[in-house]
C-alpha cells in the first residue's frame, strides 16, 4: 500500500510500479481523506478556525469575556430605493456564554442600505 501521493507523475509511477508486481493485475485507488493531504478538509477546518478566532475575539461588552455566542441573525436592512425594510441582515444577536449579556451587532456586513434587487416592493 502506498500513502501520500500528491501528484499526477507519483501516481502513475506508483501504479506502475504496482502493476509490475507478481501476481497483481489490479490497483485498488482511493481518496486519501487525511487532513493534512485532503483540499476540501483543509477549506473547512480553515472556515472552521476562522469561525472560532472571531468568535473568541468577540468580547462581552458587558464582563470582557470572550467568545460572544452567535443567536441570530436580524433581518430588516433598508432598501436604498423605497425606505422599506428587506430581508437582508440588519444585524447578527449575540450573547455572553458567562453572564447572557445580549448585543446587537449592526451592519455586520459593512452594508447600510439594501439593493433594491432584494426588496420586495421595488422587485417583488
Ligand atoms: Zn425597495
Ligand atoms: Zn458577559
Amino acid at each position: 500500500m502506498e500513502k501520500g501521493i500528491t501528484s499526477e507523475i507519483k501516481l502513475k509511477e506508483t501504479v506502475e510500479k504496482i502493476l509490475k508486481l507478481p501476481l497483481n493485475n489490479r490497483v485498488f485507488i482511493e481518496t486519501d481523506m487525511r487532513a493534512h493531504l485532503n483540499p476540501t478538509r483543509m477549506k473547512v477546518i480553515q472556515a472552521a478556525t476562522l469561525d472560532l478566532v472571531q468568535t473568541i475575539n468577540r468580547r462581552c461588552l458587558e464582563c470582557g469575556t470572550p467568545g460572544m455566542k452567535y443567536v441570530r441573525n436580524n433581518t430588516g436592512l433598508i432598501c436604498s430605493a423605497c425606505g422599506l425594510k428587506t430581508d437582508n441582515t440588519l444585524s447578527i444577536t449575540y450573547e455572553c456564554q458567562r453572564c447572557h449579556a445580549i448585543v446587537d451587532e449592526m451592519y455586520p456586513y459593512g452594508i447600510k442600505v439594501s439593493d433594491p434587487a432584494n426588496c420586495q416592493w421595488c422587485n417583488p
